[in-house]
């Protein structure tokens, strides 16, 4: 089937197309839908319900299934500064977001100086699929790690990859190979959270 993903991140549309293949995810951009909506939800479940909710209203007509996600940093050591505001982090409300690499550097000198524990980080996924208005599936996954001391030099992932190290791989995100990531992130895990429940 196709699935139209509330986004206009080519990432997400690039994961997503792994995570669900054969299945084809199809962005609003691709069909000349314009969509933007405001994630004013007080969790990532409800900001992807939001997300999911809004294009649905827009573009059920075209008959495909609806898909968001909603993602983030949790860093305990800088509270309130990430998680709901991950990708305005650094920026005022309202104002011009920093690039991946300027918001990675400000993440590395706000935790400078910090070691073990305060370096400790957790990327959070929620994703909900809407087969119809009233066949709905969420989930939400994580990923654990720690924010790293410098960016690493690697291709793969994006945003906050090159300095989030995670555990479970066992190496930054962004030093996995195409595909690699998707075995061990927030995002992967919590697709195969919503393939397991469509069956
Ligand atoms: P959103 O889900 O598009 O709202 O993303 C929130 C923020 O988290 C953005 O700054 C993204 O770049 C970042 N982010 C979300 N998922 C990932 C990921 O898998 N790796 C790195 N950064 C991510």
């Amino acid at each position: 089937m196709k699935i139209l993903l509330a986004s206009s991140n080519e990432h997400k549309r690039h994961e997503f197309s792994q995570l669900f293949a054969p299945h084809e995810i199809l962005l609003p951009k691709d069909l000349g839908i314009r969509f933007d909506c405001e994630e004013n939800g007080s969790t990532f479940q409800e900001n992807a319900m939001i997300k999911a909710r809004a294009l649905f209203d827009v573009a059920h007509n075209l008959g495909y299934p609806v898909m968001a996600d909603d993602s983030g940093l949790i860093v305990p050591a800088l509270p309130g500064l990430l998680g709901l505001r991950t990708a305005r982090f650094g920026s005022e409300d309202g104002g011009p977001l920093l690039s991946a690499h300027e918001k990675n550097q400000l993440l590395i000198r706000m935790l400078d100086g910090k070691t073990g524990d305060q370096r400790k980080a957790t990327f959070v996924c929620a994703i909900v699929l809407m087969l119809d208005r009233y066949r709905i599936y969420c989930a939400q996954e994580c990923a654990e790690g720690r924010i790293l001391e410098q960016e690493v030099d690697g291709t793969g992932g994006f945003g906050y990859d090159p300095v989030f190290y995670c555990n479970e791989a066992g190496t930054s995100m962004a030093l996995l190979p195409d595909g690699g990531k998707n075995l061990y992130s927030h995002r992967g895990k919590a697709s195969r959270c919503i393939l397991r429940m469509i069956g």
